[in-house]
């Protein structure tokens, strides 16, 4: 048992309440190797911006917990020798499925737990959501719960279609459970596929697919039952065209890849939305930089020589993400 504390971490309930207040985001990068962790802690170091290491049932499996833990300790140190005194860094489960997950997030150094139990009947997901709650509240540990079903896949999480949060439930929800913060379903998706070509219209200038947008006023309702309640999105990934574009230039195949346009996510992060998921578009950032490598130098075969441009690539775009979008630069 290690608390995240001995780490250096913190956990969210500070972040979110400063994020509220001062209408900006904290950013959440889920990661799964050292160069994505590098490129994080860079980018935020150097903005000094608060941020969410993410971390999935699945990343977990690929890199092993214990690794994890001491990434993450690392990540923290690290952060300090860039010159950032006091990192605000948090480690977080992303869609934690079970209690026993949960548990042993907290146990191994995790500030944030997020329990998705979305997909259960609603009363189902209270019992379990309130379950973890206590858990982690014993180890002050907070708590992400999910009312509401997003569409797309990503990992293990898959579903077909999207279903709205209701805005009637959520007072009940947050008060029954206890949790920190609620993930809401509003339109965004998970995954670089994130609406069909049909969901779409195109850019008649462009030829390219433009998004529906978020339903932002369930999100209105939904902070109109909850006044001040830190909400998150999950899907928020813009899937930068230049980047599908590259991949698709240099022996890719990603036809009909499409995100959330920055400018709604731009201003969801100035209301109550105080989380903001992204991972699909580092994921973009990394393989569009490989396979650009692999294409103008097919004789490399030194892993540095094409993950080190992968890891500028998604520096860069975490420093767009953090200044141009969810504004949390400098609030750390
Ligand atoms: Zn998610």
């Amino acid at each position: 048992m290690v608390s995240f504390k001995e780490l250096g971490l913190v956990n969210t309930r500070e972040m979110f309440a400063k994020a509220i207040n001062g209408g900006y985001a904290i950013p959440a990068f889920n990661f799964n190797n050292m160069e994505q962790l590098q490129a994080i802690v860079k980018a935020c170091a150097e903005t000094k911006s608060p941020v969410i290491l993410q971390v999935s049932k699945g990343a977990r499996n690929y890199a092993n917990q214990t690794l994890l833990r001491y990434m993450a300790q690392g990540a923290v140190e690290y952060a300090k020798e860039l010159g950032w005194e006091k990192p605000q860094i948090c480690l977080h489960l992303d869609h934690g499925d079970s209690l026993e997950l949960c548990k042993s997030c907290v146990d191994f150094g995790f500030s944030s737990v997020m329990i998705d139990a979305s997909h259960l009947p609603y009363e189902e997901n209270i019992a379990l959501t309130k379950q973890v709650v206590e858990y982690a509240h014993a180890h002050d540990v907070t708590v992400e719960a999910e009312l509401g079903v997003l569409a797309g896949v990503e990992d293990e999480v898959s579903a077909e279609v999207s279903h709205y949060t209701k805005p009637e439930e959520v007072i009940d929800f947050a008060t029954r459970t206890g949790c920190d913060s609620l993930a809401i379903s509003i339109g965004t998706s998970h995954g670089a596929y994130k609406f069909t070509p049909e969901q779409c219209t195109v850019d008649p200038e462009t030829g390219r697919l433009v998004p529906p947008p978020l339903a932002f006023d369930i999100l209105d309702a939904i902070m109109e039952q909850l006044p001040g309640f830190p909400i998150v999105l999950h899907g928020s990934s813009s899937v930068p065209q230049e980047y599908v574009d590259i991949i698709n230039a240099n022996g890719g195949k990603m036809p009909n890849a499409v995100g959330i346009p920055e400018e709604q996510l731009r201003k969801a992060a100035k209301s109550a939305v105080c989380k903001i998921n992204i991972d699909s578009d580092s994921r973009l950032a990394f393989t569009a930089a490989v396979r650009k490598v692999f294409n103008d130098k097919p004789g490399e075969f030194d892993p540095r020589k094409y993950c080190g441009p992968a890891r500028d690539e998604m520096e860069k775009l975490y420093t767009h993400k953090i200044c141009e979008v969810l504004g949390s630069n400098g609030k750390a």
